[in-house]
């Protein structure tokens, strides 16, 4: 059996330098922005599940709000900092490591936890348990979360999905959990197809290709890389059934 850690490590040099670690765009981050009212400096803003941060970094930009972003890689949160540094935001946004799974933040303490293509770590419904008692009363959660956007997916499509993230809910199933866990929806929208490619499936493909030259002796990275290109494969075969829907929600 291969070496966990050597493939954890594989893993990373895999996703590195990406400009992002999942489907997204900033104008989706904005739009769902702009459907939260009343932000303004006194928001306290918890970015989950943040990697490199390119929604913390819009959000920096695009608000006047106070931001803290927690991710479990240590680097993911250097290279935030660090970024969030060279934007002049750092003053009012910071990373810092943490799970998303065990906060330790007094309840009712923000008015604002997004999460962009990382609930999935712990689940939608759970996620959504989880992180209401850090909201304030009347507060406000942003997810993206995989769904499926068509009926009917083609048996491999179904199967990828089944054996990646079982999990997986149409939207109308994503709403429906939301209502039961306490929330209103304020609004939702899917995500663009050109979001998944331009600045995650793109840079990665290019990463892939030079991933593969490096390690063209080494087994284990070349079956990495294969179910990497197997997931961007299917999406270019079959994306029009699945993508991330955003969902603004309102805690009653
Ligand atoms: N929001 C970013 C990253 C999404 S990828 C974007 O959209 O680009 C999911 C992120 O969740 C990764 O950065 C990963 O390191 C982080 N992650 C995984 N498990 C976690 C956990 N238990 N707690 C906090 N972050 C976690």
């Amino acid at each position: 059996m291969a070496d966990q850690d050597r493939i954890t490590r594989l893993f990373f040099e895999l996703f590195e330098g990406l400009p992002r670690q999942g489907p997204g765009e900033t104008f989706s981050t904005l739009r769902a922005l702009a459907l939260v009212p009343n932000v303004t400096s006194s928001t306290r803003i918890l970015d989950l599940g943040c990697g490199t941060g390119a929604q913390t970094r819009a959000l920096a930009k695009h608000s006047p709000a106070t931001i803290v972003a927690i991710d479990n890689h240590p680097p993911f949160v250097d290279e935030l900092n660090r970024l969030l540094k060279a934007i002049g935001s750092a003053n009012r946004a910071v990373a810092q490591v943490g799970n998303m799974d065990d906060l330790n933040f007094p309840s009712g303490t923000f008015d604002l936890i997004w999460c962009e293509g990382a609930i999935y770590v712990i689940g939608f419904d759970a996620g959504l348990k989880a992180w209401r008692p850090l909201l304030k009363p009347g507060g406000h959660l942003v997810v993206s979360e995989a769904c499926w956007t068509k009926p009917d997916p083609p048996e491999e499509c179904r199967a990828f999905w089944e054996q990646e993230y079982p999990g997986i809910k149409n939207v109308e199933a994503l709403l429906a959990a939301s209502d039961g866990a306490g929330y209103d929806t304020i609004g939702h929208f899917t995500l663009p197809s050109d979001a998944w490619w331009n600045e995650y499936y793109r840079p990665l493909s290019q990463n892939l290709t030079e991933f593969r030259w490096r390690h063209r002796e080494d087994g284990d990275a070349l079956e990495l890389a294969d179910n990497v290109q197997r997931e961007i494969d299917m999406w270019k075969k079959h994306g029009e059934y699945y993508s991330y829907e955003f969902v603004v929600m309102r805690v009653r």
